[in-house]
């Protein structure tokens, strides 16, 4: 059975780079009928803070990575880092060290220029007197030669020189066990068989190795995968549009765009580019992940998100869009505006107010901040352009007759356009001239969604209120 964990520490907020390494883990857990468990790395109670916890509990509800229970908190932990701590005294895995702090310092600094690793071990055989009045801290006993390796599921072998480890801190003298104490204990205890983590912890890795050997556990895989980075090959920051898993739900970016696109980033599988999350897990092998970082490039995520927003059903569409102005609309009203904009937009926050500036009437005045308004205004430029003197008295007649056509008609999708077109056609105007009025008159703009659906959104009356409003503009103008 193969139980993966990730393990956040709550001390801001869930990047992309840790979304993607839980989405592999979760896949590797399920992929293998396993568990994926959750784990709060809170032992640092200064950084911590309970809003970059729920945040990251937000997130991945949101993204919809469902992990098994039990979630645990290090910081409920304290008592069992503490027994194994003593585990370790008893079998002489570790000793009680009494330097403080300025001796230590002391040391290193005359130490300098070789081997550090053996400054700390003062205590670790000694058989002199104990300092009095110094409460000691717990040291693990490091090997102080050899090898120190582990097969990487990822990146292959990798060693380390005993001589570059020393016999680490896992028990301050406040009681308080130390990181890489607590993830190997933690680890152990949940069995985690398969540990997928970013690469900046391989350094880690031989420290927790030596607890597990220390205490006789069963030693996990592991699997270290490389950074994200920019296309450059840089370190990733805002200005490469990185944000934080829940900015990208408040930027309108669907969650399973955001998986798709993490999955993708660092993982080979040809040139197949959408994955719903089933096909995911069918296909997913933890050592096929890239051993080289990945360079990340957002625009092929905005090109997924409207992959998705394309291809999915208008009901759900609707529910995650949670527009209140829809309401007041038809079934069938919706489903047409939602299929217009669906195949327009590449997020749903330019799709929200798409729709308001479709359903608010524009202002039949020149606005100054059009992209922020819910109400569109008069393209005025696009209004002199088509009523110049010559077009003008027929124009306004021609939008007229419209209404009194539009009357006279039930609007339905499937021929109005044809309708609007063959009355274009009897005009003494150019077809596209009248169009663009219509256009203009409906919606404020030039372009934007097809102007027979947009007259079945809106509703005779509406359709006819507007165009009238650009009637009256006209003849005042
Ligand atoms: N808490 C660590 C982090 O947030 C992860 C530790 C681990 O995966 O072993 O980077």
């Amino acid at each position: 059975m193969v139980t993966t964990r990730f393990a956040p520490s709550p001390t801001g907020h869930l990047h992309i780079g840790g979304l993607r390494t839980a989405l592999y883990s979760y896949l590797h857990a399920r992929a293998k009928g396993g568990k994926f468990l959750l784990r709060i790395e809170d032992t640092d109670i200064e950084r911590n803070s309970k809003e970059a916890l729920d945040g990251i509990l937000e997130a991945f509800k949101w993204v919809g990575l469902e992990y098994d229970k039990p979630m645990l908190f290090q910081s409920q932990r304290t008592g069992i880092y503490q027994q194994y701590a003593q585990k370790l005294l008893d079998s002489k895995h570790a000793y009680y060290c009494y330097l403080t702090k300025e001796e230590l310092a002391d040391m290193r600094l005359q130490n300098k220029g070789s081997n550090h690793a053996n400054c700390s071990r003062k205590y670790r055989d000694f058989t002199g007197e104990i300092p009095k009045d110094i409460t000691p801290c717990v040291r693990i006993k490091a090997p102080l030669e050899g090898v120190i390796d582990f097969d990487d599921g990822v990146k292959g072998k990798i060693s380390f020189q005993a001589s570059e480890l020393d016999d680490f801190v896992i028990l301050r003298s406040d009681g308080t066990p130390t990181y890489n104490f607590v993830v190997a204990i933690d680890d152990a205890l949940s069995g985690i068989t398969d540990i997928i983590r970013g690469d900046d912890h391989i350094s880690n890795t031989p420290k927790q190795l030596l607890v597990y050997k220390a205490l006789g556990f069963d030693i996990p895989r592991f699997y270290h995968i490389p950074m994200i980075c920019n296309e450059q090959g840089k370190k990733l920051s805002k200005r490469d549009g990185a944000l934080s898993v829940l900015e990208y739900r408040d930027n309108g970016v669907l969650p399973e765009a955001l998986l798709n696109f993490l999955f993708k980033l660092g993982y080979g599988h040809g040139d197949k580019e959408i994955f719903s999350l089933q096909e995911m897990i069918e296909c997913f092998d933890p050592h096929r992940i890239n051993s080289n970082p990945s360079g990340c490039n957002f625009s092929k995520l905005y090109w997924l998100n409207a992959e998705y927003i394309k291809a999915m059903d208008n009901e759900r569409l609707m529910q995650i869009l949670n527009v209140e102005i829809l309401d007041s609309m038809s079934y069938e009203q919706k489903n047409i505006l939602l299929d217009e904009l669906k195949t327009r937009v590449n997020e749903l926050v330019s799709m929200r107010h798409a729709i308001k500036q479709i359903i608010h009437a524009p202002l039949p005045y020149e606005g100054e901040d059009i992209e922020k308004s819910q109400q569109a205004c008069y393209d005025i430029s696009l209004y002199r352009k088509l009523f110049v003197e010559e077009n003008k008295a027929v124009l306004e007649q021609a939008l007229s007759q419209f209404v009194d056509k539009l009357n006279s008609i039930t609007l339905d999708i499937n021929n109005i356009k044809a309708i609007i077109q063959e009355y274009a056609n009897t005009l003494t105007i150019k077809p596209s001239v009248f169009m663009q009025a219509l256009r203009l008159g409906l919606l404020g703009q030039k372009g934007g969604i097809d102007l027979g659906a947009c007259l079945c959104i809106l509703d005779k009356d509406e359709s006819i209120k507007r165009i009238q409003t650009l009637i009256e503009f006209a003849k005042r103008n």
